[in-house]
């Protein structure tokens, strides 16, 4: 491990203590070997003039909420030093008397809750200090010897804390430990199974400290530790997807609400699930106590029959809950947050997208450390009672319930096709605000980055070429975890031809892209829309299906075929549970078919100015792309649950549909 510091940008920070702890927070922050999401925490001890022009010693925390790496002046909470250390002396502190203890000390109240941690950081006599969930140092503690290990690495220059609680119960602790500590003889603080301090006045020697602390750990394991590289890629096979969108399903289910379900199949995580002794390395618990809260304590392991181990998993959660619960808490779901698939990888489970990412990032830092840590004296986690009561904190408990309402699309993984322009950008960009991760499939190879949330998939894809569609749907499945949400959009209008005058390839192709190329979306979905939560499909008609227009056979003919395969199939996958409606939207200008050219013509034809053409329904409005996305954002809802085989307009009112 390197230091990051640079002096050329530490000069910019120099103005002041407190923006110096920026600067080295964030130099922690960006090394996911020291902290991952949001983990880890910092301080800074300063003397300040109130408005009363006293001066007070006050000390600046990391705010809950805030992460390292992009962590900024107003992220840290200003709190009375002499406060939180008159609170060390105390024999008890409660969790919620602590949080408002620390929040009645605080200097500016609008700053945000201080790190779990304050009261420890106000006792440590140094103004700089830092602390680190360091993978190389847990992972050593980790083990059988783990102290004795820690010891030999770092000799006398160390206090190993032994693996306390987090909050009060570490800082009151370390209090006791340190009564007659002479500070200056020790670098830093090991917490076994936790993680380490380090501490100095000057910024850059703590921040430096801690590299060089894990740097020692790192050197020990490379010598002591040597872990096989990964064996080749894997390739994974079709009824592969549908086994994780059938895992993905059941999670779902168990967990009450849809989720993402992430499939890594890198080559450490294949072969890390390819161990003989899988099922027992990977159940002993995880790197930190800290990512319980993320990753549940234990991954599930496929075993056999999905079904069978997902409700084995919530069994033996219920017991590990009986177990420890001394009375009064309520158990949290019981769904798995990860999954090993022998000799397939791992599956992470996420409430949405970033979640699953997260969960996915500590459980490869996870499976380096065990790997590393068997390949010493073993892998040796903390026992189920620590790991229960960090997991059932309720400060912890307090920090997942901050989220607020859910979106309405929140963990559903939905695909729509026509998803570069008109109807299907807007339901592509509606879904995504609204929490849905998109597949968003068009024949315009720009869809690739056409949409920046990383929640949103452009795939390039000619619907009229089946191949096409079974790679877009697999790699939606692969990417997301399967599939609950279909909005068959694509469409072409061809030129206006009377039935006498058409050319055989313009309704050829009509037939293809209007038609055909629906019932073949279908097809290849429905295995995974089987598994789907509350999965709905919607179809996008016209309004020539109930009213169609003289010389747009080629167009009306292909959509009223259309129309009839979506009752079909609202016939046949009733039983499924999978619900199909249609909706017809007319005079829908701002879309890819309706070129200015198409538009004069078809005006033209109606005798009327493109203006009047544009508003020439009842209601006498514009009907614009997001109108019909909001309809098909109901239809993909709550309010048409009960609702299949239904077809709606959305045209402003139509005399001849009405
Ligand atoms: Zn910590």
């Amino acid at each position: 491990m390197k230091s990051l510091w640079k002096e050329a940008e530490a000069v910019k920070y120099q103005d002041n203590p407190i923006n110096m702890r920026v600067y080295t927070s964030r130099l922690i922050g960006q090394d996911p070997d020291l902290v991952l999401h949001g983990g880890g925490n910092t301080s800074v001890k300063v003397k300040e003039t109130n408005i009363f022009g006293e001066t007070e010693d006050l000390i600046y925390v990391k705010g809950s909420g805030w992460d390292l790496a992009t962590i900024e002046a107003p992220g840290f909470a200003p709190v009375k030093l002499k406060v939180l250390q008159q609170a060390a002396e105390l024999e008890a502190l409660t969790d919620t008397q602590m949080v408002k203890l620390q929040r009645s000390a605080m200097t500016d109240p609008g700053a945000p809750n201080p790190s779990v941690e304050a009261i420890l950081h106000a006792i440590i006599p140094f103004t700089y200090v830092d602390h680190t969930h360091a993978d190389a140092v847990v992972t050593v503690s980790n083990t059988p010897d783990g102290e004795a290990k820690i010891r030999e690495i770092y000799g006398d220059h160390i206090m190993i804390v032994p693996y306390v609680m987090p909050g009060f119960i570490l800082a009151k602790t370390i209090y006791e430990m340190a009564r007659n500590l002479d500070w200056s003889t020790i670098d830093a603080m090991i917490l076994m199974n936790h993680g380490v301090f380090t501490f100095h006045d000057d910024a850059r020697e703590s921040y430096e400290r801690m590299i060089r602390i894990v740097d020692q750990a790192e050197s020990y394991l490379q010598k002591h530790a040597t872990v096989a590289a990964p064996s080749n890629p894997f390739q994974e096979e079709p009824e592969e997807l549908l086994t994780l969108a059938t895992i993905r399903g059941m999670v779902s289910r168990q967990k009450g609400s849809p989720v993402i379900c992430r499939w890594n199949s890198d080559p450490e995580n294949v072969s890390f699930s390819a161990l003989p002794d899988v099922r027992s390395i990977a159940t002993r618990g995880p790197l930190t106590p800290d990512h319980v809260i993320r990753t549940k304590r234990i991954p599930m392991i496929l075993d056999g029959p999905p079904e069978a181990d997902v409700e084995a998993y919530r069994q033996d959660y219920q017991s590990y809950f009986d177990r420890n619960n001394p009375g009064e808490l309520t158990m949290l779901d019981p769904a798995p947050r990860w999954i090993i698939w022998p000799d397939h990888g791992t599956l992470t489970i996420g409430k949405n997208f970033a979640e699953a990412k997260i969960i996915d990032d500590i459980t490869a830092h996870t499976i380096k450390a065990i790997r590393q840590a068997e390949a010493m004296e073993g892998w040796q986690a903390l026992p189920e009672k620590d790991i229960f009561e960090v997991e059932y904190w309720e400060l912890e408990q307090a920090k997942l319930r901050k989220g607020g309402t859910a979106p309405e699309f929140q963990g559903k993984i939905a695909l729509v096709t026509g998803a570069a322009s008109g109807i299907g950008k807007a339901c592509t960009e509606m879904l995504a605000e609204k929490g849905a991760v998109v597949a968003a499939l068009d024949i315009d190879e720009r869809v690739k980055d056409l949409f920046s949330r990383k929640e949103i998939l452009g795939i390039p894809c000619d619907v009229s070429d089946k191949n096409q569609l079974e790679v877009a749907v697999h790699e939606t499945i692969r990417r997301f975890g399967g599939l609950d949400i279909v909005i068959s959009n694509a469409g072409i209008f061809p030129d206006s031809a009377t039935l006498g005058e058409m050319k055989p390839e313009n309704w050829e192709k009509s037939l293809a892209v209007n038609l055909t190329s629906h019932q073949q979306l279908l097809t290849i979905c429905h295995p995974y829309l089987q598994n789907g939560i509350d999965p709905a499909v919607i179809i996008v008609g016209s309004k020539n299906v109930p009213a169609p227009g003289p010389g747009a056979g080629a167009y009306s003919v292909a959509k009223a075929g259309l129309t009839q395969m979506a009752r079909l199939a609202a016939l046949e996958w009733g039983k499924d549970n999978i619900r199909i409606n249609v909706l017809h939207p007319n005079a829908v200008y701002d879309t890819a078919i309706w070129t200015d050219e198409v538009l004069e013509k078809r005006a033209a034809h109606y005798g009327l100015s493109v203006e009047a053409y544009k508003t020439n329904n009842l209601l006498k409005i514009e009907v614009s792309s997001k109108d019909v996305a909001a309809l098909a954002c109901s239809m993909a809802g709550p309010a048409f649950a009960k609702t299949t085989g239904a077809q709606i307009p959305v045209d402003g009112g139509n005399d001849r549909v009405i």
